[in-house]
């Protein structure tokens, strides 16, 4: 029976040390039985809501560098087709937001009446290297980044098909869904900037 109560006592003492909980998680019932189990499933609420917050945000992050954080280990144009995200029915593929974003402004840009291809979208690193070898370095005049630095090498660029009209629409809304035209000479050229 000391052995007991003196475990009791123990008890005692650490549960006053403990943090007061917060009010989502005292408002559960308080007794000694249930506290465990109401604690257990309060804290796996947190973490659950936690985890989706991370999910939502995670997926728009981008590092010091603007390249995504889910991508950065991979490298530029080493990232594997199964992580990216195909765009619709186009064979085109870009990091996931980018492509659920361009997705959208394809679908809007279509109730407009107006059509928006693609011609080019993720790029590994050996395609890289082939375009600068066809086109010629952008510092030198030429249409193409230095292999390794492309933003199609994140899947973060798309090169679009586009018309007059299309052009001109690109220009008005291509910035409601996070595609900007960031590169002189190549109108075609659109960044995913979430
Ligand atoms: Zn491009």
């Amino acid at each position: 029976m000391d052995g007991i109560a003196g475990i009791s006592a123990r008890i005692a003492q650490i549960q006053a040390l403990v943090v007061p909980l917060p009010a989502t998680v005292t408002a559960a019932p308080a007794t000694s039985s249930s506290s465990g189990a109401s604690f257990a499933t309060a804290l796996a609420d947190e973490v659950a809501k936690t985890t989706d917050a991370n999910r939502t945000t995670g997926s728009a992050q981008l590092n010091s560098d603007g390249v995504p954080v889910e991508l950065a280990r991979y490298g530029n144009g080493q990232i594997p087709e199964s992580a990216l995200q195909k765009v619709g029915d186009t064979g085109a593929k870009l990091w996931a937001p980018a492509a659920q974003k361009l997705e959208q402004l394809m679908a809007a840009a279509s109730k407009d009446g107006v059509h928006i291809g693609i011609t080019d979208s993720y790029r590994s690193y050996a395609s890289q290297v082939d375009v600068a070898q066809r086109k010629g370095l952008y510092s030198q005049g030429g249409l193409a980044a230095k292999p390794g630095t492309s933003e199609h090498g994140w899947g973060m660029a798309v090169d679009l098909k586009l018309d007059a009209a299309g052009q001109s629409w690109m220009r008005a809304h291509g910035g409601e869904y996070g595609f900007v035209e960031n590169t002189p000479r190549e109108s075609w050229h659109w960044a995913f900037r979430p």
